[in-house]
């Protein structure tokens, strides 16, 4: 039996010609290329973790279902009683399952552009149709290009991010309305950056029934944990159950996010601290020459500056990791992104930016 040898002849063209997602070194650095929250838990908290881990029973499959998880997150989020709720290894797998659950050939997964690259990238890894809509170029939603793109593509699935990544703002809640209202198919709501919007579609939910809501405990804390949720109609949620892999979300993860979910108040605390510095922050970049701003509503500032690319890497050789947007769509030329620190790192990174723009006279 002659063996084939090269992947060209067995793997999807579309994913021969992706690359991997590219996750930069950041060993020593200022990171604050990726959204996380810059702070460790209280010393109480972290103590209560360690005794949870030295007794966990991970000799066991973690409960598939994850029934004291969710309780305590229906509690800690608000979730009304009449919702269902799916448990993601990080929203990123929620996105799969959506995708995965909807890709009948043809079937088109709709976003804006700029958005996570993950809509597209997923769309693609389940062989669905990619239409991304171009934001204005105030980076605001243009309700009459979704609404022409809704008529004319009848997507399956659209996802929007609110606020939106990279750009930091909100869409207008009426626009959503009008996205939802107009759509044949489903619209997820990608809420990953509410604990710094202190805005939701929570209260939408009963209303649309094509309406579905996802969050994640990254931003606001637990980037390392994993888990990501997805909240809306147990006509949807069943669907995708179905295609959830039993263990996706484990032991370890379980029992932590329930410790961490007893003190809510100790994210709440940080994400407020995350805020002020934002504000001082989007002032600081505000009174820089040669330096436009975008305002934010998440934990992270968008900015354009002349020679991009130039700027981020003179950071990164001092030892400062920002997001680079230069090239990644034309409504971002020259764009950078930045996560807000601690008061410490944001400092360091004001400071050096200000030196390098001084510089590049
Ligand atoms: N949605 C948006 C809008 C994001 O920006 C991100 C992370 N960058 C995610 C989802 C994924 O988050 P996670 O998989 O960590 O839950």
């Amino acid at each position: 039996m002659a063996h084939l040898n090269n992947p060209t002849e067995i793997i999807r063209p579309e994913l021969l010609a992706l690359h991997a997602y590219h996750v930069p070194a950041a060993t020593g650095m200022i990171k604050l290329d990726a959204m996380e929250n810059p702070y460790a838990l209280p010393q109480s908290l972290q103590n209560e973790i360690a005794q949870l881990a030295a007794t966990a029973p991970i000799n066991r499959y973690p409960d598939p279902n994850a029934a004291d998880l969710k309780a305590s997150l229906r509690e800690a989020l608000d979730i009304p009683d009449s919702m269902a709720v799916l448990l993601g290894n990080g929203s990123d797998e929620i996105i799969q399952l959506i995708a995965m659950a909807a890709a009948k050939p043809d079937a088109v997964l709709l976003s804006v552009e700029p958005a996570f690259v993950m809509f597209r990238m997923i769309a693609t890894f389940a062989d669905m149709k990619y239409v991304g809509v171009p934001l204005k170029t105030n980076l605001s939603l243009d309700i009459d290009a979704m609404l022409k793109a809704i008529e004319q593509h009848r997507p399956a699935v659209i996802f929007l991010a609110y606020p939106n990544n990279p750009t930091g703002n909100l869409f207008e809640e009426d626009a959503l309305l009008q996205i939802i209202e107009a759509t044949p198919g489903i619209v997820v709501i990608d809420e990953a950056y509410q604990a710094f919007a202190g805005v939701s579609m929570m209260n939408r939910l009963e209303q649309y029934p094509n309406l579905l809501l996802m969050r994640t405990l990254s931003k606001s804390g637990l980037a390392g944990l994993r888990l990501g949720l997805l909240i809306g109609r147990s006509m949807w949620l069943d669907e995708f159950e179905k295609l959830r892999l039993p263990y996706n979300v484990g032991v370890m993860t379980q029992l932590i996010a329930q410790a961490v979910l007893r003190h809510t108040d100790v994210l709440t605390a940080q994400a407020e601290r995350i805020k002020i510095e934002r504000t001082n922050m989007l002032a600081q970049l505000a009174a820089m020459d040669k330096l436009a701003v975008y305002p934010s509503d998440a934990n992270f500032i968008l900015f354009r500056v002349n020679n991009a690319t130039e700027i981020f890497q003179t950071l990164k050789q001092k030892g400062i990791l920002i997001k680079n947007l230069d090239g990644a769509h034309t409504l971002l030329d020259n764009c950078l992104r930045v996560t807000v620190g601690t008061p410490e790192e944001n400092a360091q990174f004001l400071a050096t930016l200000h030196t390098i723009l001084r510089e590049k006279v």
